[in-house]
């Protein structure tokens, strides 16, 4: 269980401090999958990197299984973390970029290819397992974070924006197949994204970010519902005006 008590993280500025979390207090419980949307600059890469510990300036209380965060052991109890950027290993090939973390714990050479030639079929990269990171495209190289981080079976899951770069139809398939083996694993999951289609999918909750803040905690079905009224009335605003000189009404997010 991950529980954030009246928790608050900064960040030092040339000038002061910057409040990147305001006082949030939110329970993620074991096995479940909890999506954090919100727009850019709200503190949902921030609330991953609290619970990774690679922040800096926190005050209040953020814990994993009754442990501080800073103090719990996530090589041993299995964190897994998919960063915006995923970085790759450069110089492994797509093979020991996904085999490494099982390597690392010590798993015999046998267990750890079918493992890694488990996972790589189901993300499309079987073929391309002896291939180096910069020769894939960079939808293949997002899979390859993703198979990485999902190989040890991790207890605890934390993606930021994990499908950004892939094209709409592999972005369907691929959240599929997360979430089908986070189900399986059991594992918790931590979810970002700013696609709130992508958000319903994914998760049981859905926790929206604003500046900081915790707006709304609600279940996906809730939240799928505001969502379609919030698209029925403002369709009926823009139906009540005179067509303007675009339809577009996209927020611009990220
Ligand atoms: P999101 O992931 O929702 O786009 P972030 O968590 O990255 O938001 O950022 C939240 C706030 O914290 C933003 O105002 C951002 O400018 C600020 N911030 C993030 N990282 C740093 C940093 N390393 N130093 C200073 N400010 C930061
Ligand atoms: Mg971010």
């Amino acid at each position: 269980m991950i529980e954030f008590d009246d928790f608050t993280c900064y960040y030092k500025l040339k000038k002061g401090y910057g409040v990147a979390l305001d006082k949030i207090s939110l329970t993620v419980g074991d096995g479940e999958k909890v999506a954090v949307v919100g727009p850019s600059g709200s503190g949902k890469t921030t609330l991953l990197k609290c619970i990774l510990d690679s922040v800096q300036y926190t005050e209040g209380s953020l814990t994993i299984d009754g442990t501080e965060a800073r103090k719990y052991d996530k090589r041993k109890n299995g964190l897994a973390y998919v960063s915006q950027e995923y970085v790759l290993y450069p110089k492994m090939t797509v093979f020991q970029n996904i085999a490494y973390p099982l390597m690392a714990s010590g798993m015999s050479f046998g267990q750890t290819e079918e493992l890694v030639t488990d996972i790589a079929k189901r993300f499309g990269l079987f073929r391309l397992l002896t291939r180096k990171p910069k020769q894939l495209s960079g939808g293949q190289q997002q899979a390859v974070a993703i198979a990485r981080a999902l190989v040890k079976k991790p207890a605890i899951a934390l993606f930021d924006e994990p499908l950004s770069n892939l094209d709409p139809l592999r972005r369907e398939k691929f959240r599929k197949i997360i979430v089908d083996i986070c189900d399986k694993n059991g594992s918790t999951v931590i979810y970002v994204t700013h696609d709130p289609e992508e958000a319903c999918y994914v998760a049981d909750k859905i926790v929206v970010l604003e500046e900081g803040e915790i707006k709304g905690v609600m279940s996906s079905k809730e939240y799928a519902r505001a969502l379609e009224e919030y698209k029925s009335t403002s369709a009926a605003a823009y139906g009540g005006e005179e067509q303007g000189a675009d339809g577009e009404s996209g927020d611009g997010e990220d």
